[in-house]
């Protein structure tokens, strides 16, 4: 394999290797890299790159002159809806377009800078914290660029090859702080003896160079515009305003990109690319800007993306100290703003040697020139076919080559006796002529450090005669190996926590976020909430997976990443499972994260194995996303009203909120809106989760004193028959309220409440029968009739001659009598 594509958010760009080096392919326009922007003509003709690009300009500044936004027909930044059912119209086409549908014309104009090679195999980077839905999506479109053959690396660990390649010291931790057009990535990356793994990554995937332009329109463009025209009305509407900031927004990136490399830039626009201001004069742009002035409109963005590295580090326990390098990825990173923020807040070890646009790409070349592509090449007739085993990554300073005749390959003429010689491209080393066979012999082959090897093969027959062969060239790369890819979520299940009540997301052992994969996880001694009886397809167990992220462990599941309910049903079983039945769940992710899930119950000892199906998640609707900002928002409430929280411990909630609930309106319309605002929402109730779980025991603890108080008193009040277990619960109370664990408190107050049963037992079950009779036709019966005289019988007794004795047995032999109603939600419970 031989070439790698980096198929960005914003920009993408294809490489090459050519003489064990990698070669950045030139676009149209004769460029590194090529926008991943595609545009339908009203002649349905399918533009891609620059073009694309052009055309958006010219609808934005289209828009801006009719200060309406018109019919769509460019699209970027689909690859942020990569996994998603999202599909965008356009109406030059009539037709709508899936996102592997347009990533796939991208991945086809990158082939067309390859001149007349077909490209039916690639390494494609994907960033580390895709998921199994995004990773399948973008094998989609793939396939539909005509890529038979497609591998796909993380972008981060392309990056550290094309960085490590070259690095004098191959241990230690690496930091790639990826600052793309529309989204930032940073992962951390573990290097031993050149293997190199990506440790942990966060991100926000709506922070990038995007963000950057618009902080220049609206601190800098935007008050130049008030200065020098009358914009009031534009401002006042929000549809018109962004408009306006859309069609400004080229002329800021041109100036932040210009103003990495010089110390100010022109901003001039051309006659008639505005339209006019709320008095009918043409809005025009010419001001000039300088470093200075844009220096602190970019760092507060730039804030954003370095506190979220400050984060990850933290979590690791390292600081900017213990980074031995920190790689720039991203066109931004560019911004001498960037690197000197970089600098003072993180590590002074920031690497400016490799270009921070095609870095990705080049990694990915280097590390296609270590895969075999499955695509066979015909081999001419009389062509010696030899067959080379040996790594293709190496940390070693020499490599064994097994060099074998396959004559089954072979057709025309061979050599009775065949030699192989292999030269190193830099002419710097030379295996000299050795003898070969259909048995194999072994080559010792010398390797230049920190390079690509590339070693040309040469056949010759024993005349000395050169004879056509194939392969003719291989490449062996020293001092860097790719690891295993690491799970870039954790995979947890929702399960009924029976000591908190409540549902809750609960990590399978084994598959926590930066596992390896493949690997295999397990969550043991779970409890069946429904039963299930054999052949009966209505009685189901319902599991539920999801993606979590790294603080989600027993948060509500709706802050989650829903994957797919399995769900086990008395169809696939062949004994009863009764409910409360022990079953142990195992799930296996393999190497591209599909999964598939193992039940097993031990009461039949069968196990249920069950295919987990990733579909396309679908975008959230405008009305629930309201919903779930609304619960955000009463949930924020009652967390402010309690008295035992601080205002300190909810103030980056109340900010993330009440952020929300400004773009809350302007966002909720487009499927990228939701989605961004979804995202926050999430981050907001995982914040709140984490303040509550913080204060959850005051309000257990005050509960269980009042529960306690409870049963003392009706103790005391009949006759202190129970003093012995009394004084036992309220030992374990001392216990729980000193360790102040939530678990432990949960099952002192069931023992409390045991307890307060069987001293109040005659008051229990005649409240029992009177409830009972009261609602006896919402219960479902197995014999009603036999129930009502029960119940009836019991209700005499209560009345005339109360006593624990006679009313107990007929209680028993109520319940026996209702039939439980499966329970809704997860099937399993801990
Ligand atoms: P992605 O990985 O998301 O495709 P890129 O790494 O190609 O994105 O970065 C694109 C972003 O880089 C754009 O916002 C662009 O304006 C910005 N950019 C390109 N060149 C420069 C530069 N010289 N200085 C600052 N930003 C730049
Ligand atoms: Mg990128």
């Amino acid at each position: 394999m031989k070439f790698g594509i980096d198929l960005g958010t914003t920009n993408s760009a294809i490489c090459k290797m050519e003489g064990g080096e990698p070669v950045i392919k030139k676009t149209d326009t004769l460029k590194d890299t090529l926008p991943s922007c595609v545009s339908f003509t009203r002649k349905k003709v399918v533009k891609v790159g620059d073009s694309a690009y052009n055309d958006l300009r010219q609808a934005k500044s289209q828009a801006s002159k009719s200060l309406s936004s018109g019919k769509v027909n460019v699209f970027i930044e689909f690859k942020r809806d990569m996994g998603t059912d999202k599909t965008s119209f356009s109406s030059n086409m009539d037709a709508s377009f899936s996102p592997e549908q347009l990533s796939a014309e991208v991945l086809k104009t990158l082939k067309s800078f390859i001149g007349d090679e077909n490209v039916s195999a690639a390494v494609i980077t994907i960033p580390a914290k895709f998921k199994a839905d995004q990773i399948a999506a973008t094998k989609r479109a793939a396939k539909l660029a005509g890529i038979e053959h497609c591998e796909l690396l993380q972008e981060p660990i392309a990056a550290s090859m094309a960085y490590g390649l070259s690095a004098s010291n191959k241990n230690g931790q690496w930091l790639v702080f990826d600052f793309g057009g529309g989204t930032f990535d940073a992962a951390l990356i573990k290097v031993e003896d050149g293997i190199m793994q990506v440790k942990d990554t966060e991100g926000d995937n709506y922070l990038g160079g995007k963000n950057l332009d618009y902080a220049v329109v609206d601190d800098i463009i935007i008050p130049y515009l008030q200065e020098n025209f009358v914009i009031d009305e534009i401002m006042a509407n929000e549809t018109t305003l962004n408009i306006l900031r859309d069609a400004m927004k080229f002329y800021a990136e041109q100036a932040k990109n210009q103003l990495s490399f010089k110390p100010q830039a022109d901003i001039t626009s051309q006659l008639d690319e505005f339209g006019e201001d709320d008095e009918g004069n043409e809005i025009e742009l010419d001001l000039v800007v300088t470093q200075e002035q844009l220096k602190p409109v970019l760092a507060k963005v730039f804030q954003k993306a370095i506190d979220i590295t400050k984060d990850l580090l933290k979590r690791n326990g390292l600081s900017g100290s213990d980074l031995d390098k920190l790689i720039l990825v991203g066109g931004p990173t560019y911004s001498p703003v960037l690197r000197e923020m970089l600098r003072e807040q993180v590590t002074p070890n920031v690497d400016t040697d490799i270009d921070p646009m095609t870095a990705v790409a080049k990694g990915a070349a280097l590390f296609a020139s270590g895969i075999d592509s499955e695509v066979k090449e015909e081999i001419a007739v009389g062509t010696v076919a030899l067959n080379l085993s040996y790594e293709a990554n190496s940390v070693q300073p020499m490599e064994y080559v097994t060099v074998q005749l396959d004559k089954n390959e072979c057709t025309g003429n061979i050599p009775e006796k065949l030699f192989v010689e292999l030269v190193r491209s830099d002419n710097g080393w030379s295996s000299g002529k050795v003898e070969i066979n259909d048995i194999g012999d072994v080559i010792e082959c010398q390797l230049m450090e920190g390079k690509n090897n590339a070693f040309t093969i040469t056949a010759y027959d024993d005349k000395g005669t050169v004879v056509p062969c194939f392969p003719k060239e291989i490449n062996i790369m020293q001092g860097i190996v790719v690891g295993n890819a690491v799970l870039p979520y954790n995979i947890s299940i929702e399960a009924h926590d029976s000591g908190l009540d409540k549902n809750v997301v609960k990590s399978v052992k084994g598959l926590e976020k930066n596992q390896q994969i493949p690997a295999t996880g397990a969550l043991n001694g779970l409890k069946t909430r429904n039963q299930l009886r054999p052949g009966m397809e209505e009685d189901t167990i319902i599991i539920p997976i999801y993606q979590s992220e790294h603080n989600a462990e027993g948060t509500s599941a709706v802050h989650n990443d829903h994957v797919f309910d399995v769900v086990i049903t008395g169809d696939e079983v062949g004994q009863l499972i009764p409910v409360g039945s022990d079953v142990d769940i195992t799930i296996k992710v393999d190497r591209s994260q599909m999964l598939k899930l193992e039940a097993f119950f031990p009461v039949s000892g069968e196990t249920v194995e069950k295919e987990v199906e990733i579909a396309a998640r679908s975008v959230i609707s405008a009305y629930e996303l309201e919903k779930l900002k609304d619960s955000a928002n009463n949930k924020l409430r009652a967390l402010k009203s309690s008295s035992s929280i601080s205002a300190g411990e909810t103030a980056e909630a109340d900010k993330l909120i009440s952020d929300i609930n400004n773009r809350f309106e302007g966002e909720k319309s487009s499927e990228d809106g939701r989605m961004h605002l979804q995202a926050d929402i999430r981050r907001a109730f995982l914040k709140m989760e984490e303040v509550e779980q913080g204060h959850e025991w005051e309000a257990l603890e005050a509960e269980i004193r009042e529960e306690f108080d409870r049963l003392e008193r009706a103790n005391n009040d009949l006759g202190n028959k129970y003093d012995k277990q009394v004084a036992a619960v309220r030992s374990q109370v001392d216990m729980a309220i000193r360790s102040k664990d939530v678990r432990q408190g949960r099952a002192v107050l069931d023992d409390i409440n045991s307890l307060f049963v069987a001293v109040t037992l005659i008051y229990q079950l005649m409240g029992f029968i009177d409830f009972h009779l009261k609602n006896f036709n919402s219960i479902q019966w197995k014999d009603s009739n036999r129930a009502r005289q029960l119940l009836q019988q019991g209700k005499e007794i209560a009345a005339t001659n109360p006593s624990e004795s006679t009313l107990h047995p007929i209680v028993r032999s109520v319940i026996d009598l209702m039939i439980e109603p499966p329970v809704g939600g997860p099937g399993v419970s801990l």
